[in-house]
């Protein structure tokens, strides 16, 4: 076996939701990777509310917007495809999004939102009330019906069934640094880790909030990659909530198939993951305004996560002066949404950069290589 072939012609660092998701596809494109990752139980991929919002958290960057209207539309396949190569359900539902505002935005937010491509219904106080019957409002709200959530973790051991499945090979290490080192007269990366030096052709860095320690100097004063802690609780209300609930600049609710709600989240710029007294506090302050009978729920759950932003809030492709190296970063607060979007673009950009080293793959499950079937415009 040539030296060339005896190692893993990618590598990923970081095994949340991005970092598997393009490990998945580049291994159904007939690309060998290898995943280093310690554990990935505090990643913010098992700490996400999942929704799938991306109306209810319209941004201002119309790019983005339309990045995650897409997104959206192609939730349901990726799942289903996902879900038949790892052999395990994944919980995702549509019920849609009630979406509260101030009455006197109300009509002017609606047209907004359906200027950006949403489908729209005005609900005034008696419909609000006959949807969802927790609430205990005077106005009415916008329902945004295409909206819904999957389940996280379920999505996340899903992608670790594929991965394992479609014979990734995980190391349970930390990655220090990834360096260019000459190999047969050209600079190729290598992670060292620590459990040695790791050579690859490609890698992806797709370590969420530990992006910082992989960056230039350069590239981090520009990019200011930076943690946002987010608490969650998981409540059992005494009736059921039948939509997503989101409130403009407040708290989210999210319905749960085993009855439960998720109330979210918190947001502490520059924060470590921990559980805050205050931040819990907020939640349950928020959570029984909305709905007076949460006071009687059952508390199941409570946790946090660091959402990974960098830059203004869109996520960012860096790489390398060598071409070899991918920095993905920033998912911050949609990344459940827009990853599988956005590892289809990373999938292609290593499989290019794979053509340009030279090395050969043969054909994928699907017959062809990791081309796009939904091309996120790049940043
Ligand atoms: C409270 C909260 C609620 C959220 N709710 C939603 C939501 O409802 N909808 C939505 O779309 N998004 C939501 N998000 C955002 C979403 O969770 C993130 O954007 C997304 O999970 C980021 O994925 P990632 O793969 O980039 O990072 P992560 O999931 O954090 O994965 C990074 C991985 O890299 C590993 N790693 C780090 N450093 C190293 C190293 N040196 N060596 C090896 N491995 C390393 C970590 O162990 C981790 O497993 C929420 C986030 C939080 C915190």
């Amino acid at each position: 076996m040539s030296l060339r072939s005896s190692h893993p012609p990618v590598v990923v660092v970081g095994g949340g939701i991005l970092g598997l998701a393009t490990a998945w596809r580049l291994l159904r494109a007939g690309v060998r990777v290898t995943l280093v990752d310690p554990g990935p139980q505090t990643s913010a991929t098992r700490a996400a509310a999942g929704m799938l919002s991306p109306f209810a958290e319209l941004p201002a960057d119309p790019a983005m917007a339309s990045a995650m209207a897409t997104a959206l539309g192609g939730y349901a396949h990726f799942v289903e495809k996902l879900a038949a190569d790892a052999g395990v359900a994944v919980a995702i539902d549509f019920p849609g999004t009630v979406l509260l505002v101030p009455e006197t935005e109300r009509v002017a937010i609606g047209d907004r939102l359906r200027a950006a491509g949403a489908r729209v219904e005005m609900l005034d106080a008696g419909a609000l009330r006959s949807a969802e019957p927790m609430l205990s409002l005077d106005g009415g709200a916008i329902l945004l019906p295409d909206e819904g959530h999957v389940d996280p973790r379920q999505l996340h051991d899903a992608l670790q069934a594929a991965f394992a499945r479609l014979g990734g090979r995980w190391m349970h290490t930390e990655a220090e640094s990834i360096v260019i080192r000459e190999r047969g007269g050209v600079g190729r990366p290598v992670v060292e880790t620590g459990l040695g030096p790791l050579e690859a052709e490609v890698v992806l860095d797709a370590t969420g909030t530990g992006v910082a320690r992989f960056l230039d100097e350069e590239q981090r004063q520009r990019l200011q990659p930076r943690p946002v802690r987010g608490e969650i609780l998981r409540l059992l209300p005494p009736a059921r909530l039948s939509h997503l609930v989101h409130e403009s600049g407040g708290i989210y609710l999210v319905p749960q198939t085993d009855g439960s709600i998720l109330v979210g989240a918190t947001a502490v710029e520059g924060e470590p993951r921990r559980v805050t007294v205050g931040g819990v506090q907020w939640l349950l302050e928020h959570a029984t305004r909305l709905a007076p009978g949460l006071a009687q729920a059952e508390i199941l759950e409570i946790w946090s996560g660091a959402r990974p932003l960098a830059g203004n809030g869109a996520p960012e492709l860096v790489e390398d002066a060598s071409g070899f190296v991918f920095h993905a970063l920033g998912l911050y607060r949609n990344g459940i949404l827009l990853a599988p979007a956005w590892s289809e673009t990373l999938a292609n950009r290593i499989t290019r950069a794979l053509d340009r080293s030279g090395i050969e793959r043969p054909g994928g499950l699907d017959g062809s290589s990791a081309r796009s079937e939904i091309e996120w415009s790049e940043r």
